[in-house]
Order: structure tokens, then C-alpha cells, then sequence
């Protein structure tokens, strides 16, 4: 599942960007390689509120471009994608088949929480802006019932704040509109191959820092006897820093070993990370005593 595979000239073009207006004209959908028409919005009544790919759907993945000819629809994982912008849905929905995703899209929050409680996902797709409740409440209610599926939360140009809030309501990593479609790709591949990740030998289950138990396995954090879920990057950042404790670790090569250059990441988002990592972990997370800043470079662990 983490291999890559080259893509033929052919493929949607993943350097389009997509949402970058609520027009529809203004949406690089991969209908411009004239693989699919343009007839229909994603999800038709007929397939009632939720559309889901069928291995015979007539997508680029399946169309016999001979791209992805030995990999099923499922092959590298189901995407959830909670967005009510039918550009959006089936711009990203031909994008991710092409790649070997199963994609199932949700128009609304509520919808996407009922798929991923009854069917489940490998990884969330979710826009901020819903029809009916917000996605941090879409996010908050998916990491009550699963604490460990990868969340990547669309959000709007410049702003910070809801990409704070949205990582504090758990979500693992934000891609900002409009975006790059292989930028959301990089990430998205990012986030599965860590997953795969075989944990080294030397390394623990369980981490003391300070006061705090930190749960590799469980995606947990225990500090006075309260219990605080672990995103996924949060857990990465931890490994990678206790792997090298006491040592300096650069921002870069943090960027480079948990993101992946592919994806596109900036310093910005490793300090994103650091400063929630803190607020769980430290005492007074303006004074922290063990994640602690090394100017111009990057971060040292303190157990
Ligand atoms: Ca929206």
C-alpha cells in the first residue's frame, strides 16, 4: 500500500488546484482530460445522500488507462471525503480512484460522522464549512468514536485560527483552499506510509515524560490521572524526539522524516504541532521544561 506507482501523462492532473472559487468554471476537474463527462453532480439523487465508488465505476482508475490495472478499488485504503461542494467531491473523488482510493463522499456532517461510525474509513477528508453542523464538530464526534483515523481538515486561505482549532479538535494535518491537488495527495500518502511504519525494535510502548505516560500504541497521553488522546502527528513528533532524546532535532528533519518533502509541509507546521504537544504535555507551556525550543534549529526532548 505504500509503494508508489508512476503516473502516465494521462492521469488527472494533480498540479491543478481545486476550490479555488465557488464557481464551478473555475474548478480543474480531471473531466478536462476528457476521461469523464461533466454530466451530473457528484452525488446523484439516485444514489441517495452518500456516493461510493464501485470497482465498475466508469473512473480513470477503472476506465483501463491501464494505470492501476492490478490494484482494486480499495487496494491502498477507503477515503472519507465530508464536502459539500460537488466540484470539490468529484474533482478529488477522480483524483483518489486514480490512485487506488475506494472514495465515499459525505455532502453534509452529519452524514459523514453516520459513515465513518457505521462503515468506517482509513482516512478522513473533512471541510470546515458544512451545510449543517461546522467540521470541528464533525471532527470531534469522528475522534469520540475513533481516536486513531488520520483526519486532514480542508480549511480557507490565511485562516490560521481555524486551522488551530481544527488541529485541537483533533485533526492530524490541514491543507488550506484553494489547494494543490498533489499537495493533498503528498499528504495524504505522508500520513498512510507513516502509519505503516514498522515501529523500531528499540522503542517503547509506553514513555514517561515528566509527569505524563505517553501511549505509543493507544494514542494516549495520561497526566494526573487524565487521559488525552494523541493525534497522529503528535505521536510521530514524540517518536522521532524520545528516538533522539536530549538531542537537538531540526525542524527540517522533522519536516523530512515525518512529513515527507512531498508534502509540501512548512516550519510553521512543525511549530503548530509543538505548541499543541505542549499544552498537553507541559506544566505551564510558555515555560516548558521538556519540549523545549532550540532557536533557529529546531526542538530537544526532556524526559
Ligand atoms: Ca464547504
Amino acid at each position: 500500500m505504500a509503494e508508489r506507482k508512476n503516473v502516465p501523462s494521462s492521469a488527472p492532473s494533480s498540479s491543478s488546484s481545486i476550490g479555488s472559487s465557488a464557481g464551478p468554471a473555475n474548478t480543474a476537474s480531471p473531466a478536462s482530460t476528457g476521461q469523464r463527462s461533466e454530466v451530473g453532480g457528484a452525488a446523484s439523487p439516485a444514489s441517495g445522500p452518500l456516493s461510493t465508488t464501485s470497482p465498475s465505476s466508469a473512473s480513470p482508475a477503472a476506465s483501463g488507462s491501464g494505470a492501476s490495472g492490478s490494484l482494486s478499488a480499495a487496494a491502498r485504503g477507503r477515503i472519507l471525503l465530508v464536502e459539500d461542494e460537488p466540484d470539490i467531491v468529484r474533482g478529488l473523488t477522480d483524483v483518489l480512484e486514480f490512485e487506488g482510493f475506494e472514495v465515499v463522499a459525505a455532502p453534509d456532517g452529519r452524514t459523514g460522522v453516520r459513515e465513518m461510525v457505521e462503515h468506517g474509513a482509513d482516512l478522513v477528508i473533512l471541510d470546515l464549512m458544512l451545510p449543517d453542523i461546522n467540521g470541528y464538530q464533525v471532527c470531534e464526534q469522528i475522534r469520540a468514536k475513533n481516536q486513531l483515523v488520520p483526519i486532514i481538515i480542508l480549511t480557507a486561505r490565511g485562516q490560521e485560527l481555524d486551522k488551530i482549532r481544527g488541529l485541537e479538535a483533533g485533526a492530524d494535518d490541514y491543507v488550506t483552499k484553494p489547494f494543490s491537488v498533489g499537495e493533498l495527495l503528498a499528504r495524504i500518502k505522508a500520513i498512510l506510509r507513516r502509519l505503516q511504519r514498522v515501529q523500531p525494535a528499540s522503542q517503547p510502548d509506553v514513555l514517561t515524560i515528566g509527569s505524563c505516560e505517553i501511549d505509543f500504541k493507544k494514542h494516549t497521553l495520561t497526566k494526573n490521572r487524565k487521559t488525552q488522546t494523541l493525534t497522529f502527528y503528535e505521536v510521530e513528533l514524540l517518536k522521532l524526539m524520545s528516538e533522539r532524546e536530549g538531542q537537538p532535532v531540526s525542524r527540517d528533519e522533522i519536516l523530512d522524516k515525518i512529513w515527507g518533502i512531498e508534502a509540501y509541509p512548512s516550519n510553521r507546521t512543525v511549530d503548530n504541532f509543538v505548541v499543541k504537544l505542549r499544552k498537553k504535555l507541559e506544566d505551564n507551556q510558555h515555560h516548558p521544561r521538556h519540549i523545549l525550543t532550540v532557536y533557529g534549529f529546531g526542538y530537544k526532548l526532556v524526559p
